[in-house]
């Protein structure tokens, strides 16, 4: 007999979906990440604060809640071939759905700027990857108007049904909880995450899930910092490829989710990333992608109420960028064989 297992999110939270009981569901089990309290990161700030590990889906990344829904409303409709442009993750992600709806996905990522395992991943679940000489945002210009001459659904965050699905990430921190946070700290690139959890936040809310509403707190990568300053970034750069994209699609809807909450979109600094990326490893034994610890770097640098609950949304898995990993740590040197040595290295 077939077991009940977890669903995936569109079964999971149906009810909130923009989905009909004909639609064919393209799933993975994605969603039901942990929420796990994070007792050191709790006392350095004086609040209970709380990781929402989103690396644990199944392609490693939030990207997943997403996908679901687009693939599964593209299928529905019929199209053959999914197309998107990415800094790594949405193309995985993609690949991934594709490879399990049996259609085709094309990926457009910037040349030479894509984590290791992201690549690996797009091209071992088959997609065709077309590395562009031009950044995300390039890429994301060239995806519209492909659509427009060919018949490719566009599964980028510019999707509606991306921001539907990844609002389910809110509905899963509501439920564990049991109340929503008092505030959440969430790494912004195109702002399609910050959007969404806005969206399922205020959703639950409505429907008396829960008594409040969080602060958002987005956070930007400096060098790739376009809603902070207030103007597009023509050249993104920073160590976080996952946010490094300086003409958010979702610009004014991420402003809508820090003004109507009345939190803050805030900048960090690769050095403070990368320093928060190596706290979370050491004191909470959490590997997560660099774009990943700028919600930590940001809550860090943020003054936060006493007493208050925090979640931090960590976006994608450590494994994911192999090269970032080991550029942080001592490679570690070779000894002879003898115990002799080898107690010495390791200082015995
Ligand atoms: C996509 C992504 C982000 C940024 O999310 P947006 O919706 O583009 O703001 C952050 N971290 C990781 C790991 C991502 O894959």
């Amino acid at each position: 007999m077939r077991k009940e297992t977890w669903p995936g999110v569109i079964e999971r939270y149906r009810a909130f979906l923009p989905v009909d009981a004909a639609m064919p569901i393209v799933s993975l089990g994605e969603g039901g990440t942990p929420l796990r309290h994070a007792p050191r990161l709790s006392s350095r700030v004086g609040a209970d604060v709380y990781l929402k590990l989103e690396g644990s889906n199944p392609t490693g990344s939030f990207k997943d809640r997403g996908m679901t829904m687009a693939v599964s409303q593209a299928v529905a409709q019929g199209s053959r071939t999914i197309i998107c442009a990415s800094t790594g993750n949405t193309s995985a992600s993609a690949a991934a759905y594709a490879a399990a709806a049996g259609i085709d996905a094309v990926v457009l990522i910037p040349s030479g700027h894509i984590a290791l395992g992201k690549l690996a991943q797009a091209l071992v679940y088959g997609a065709r990857v077309i590395q562009i000489d031009g950044n995300f945002d390039e890429g994301l210009h060239l995806v519209r108007t492909l659509a427009e001459s060919y018949p490719l659904t566009i599964v980028n965050s510019i999707n509606p049904y991306r921001l539907q699905g990844q609002k389910t990430g809110a509905f899963e921190v509501i439920d564990e909880l049991g109340f929503a946070p008092d505030a959440q700290f969430i790494p912004v690139g195109n702002a399609g995450n910050i959007s969404a959890y806005w969206l399922g936040y205020r959703e639950y809310y409505e429907a008396g899930f829960a008594q409040q509403l969080p602060k958002m707190y987005g956070v930007q990568a400096a060098g790739a910092a376009p809603i902070v300053t207030g103007a597009v970034v023509p050249q993104p750069e920073t160590v976080a490829t996952a946010i490094r994209i300086g003409n958010p699609a979702s610009w004014s809807l991420a402003l809508a989710a820090r003004d109507e909450s009345g939190g803050a979109i805030t900048a960090v600094s690769d050095e403070e990333i990368l320093q928060a990326y190596i706290l979370l490893a050491r004191e909470e034994a959490v590997f997560c992608e660099p774009a990943s610890a700028a919600s930590v770097a940001g809550l860090l640098k943020t003054p936060v109420s006493p007493g208050s609950s925090i979640v931090c949304v960590l976006t994608g898995n450590g494994l994911k960028d192999p090269d970032t990993a080991v550029s942080q740590v001592q490679v570690p040197k070779v000894v002879g064989t003898s115990m002799k040595e080898v107690a010495e290295a390791i200082g015995l």
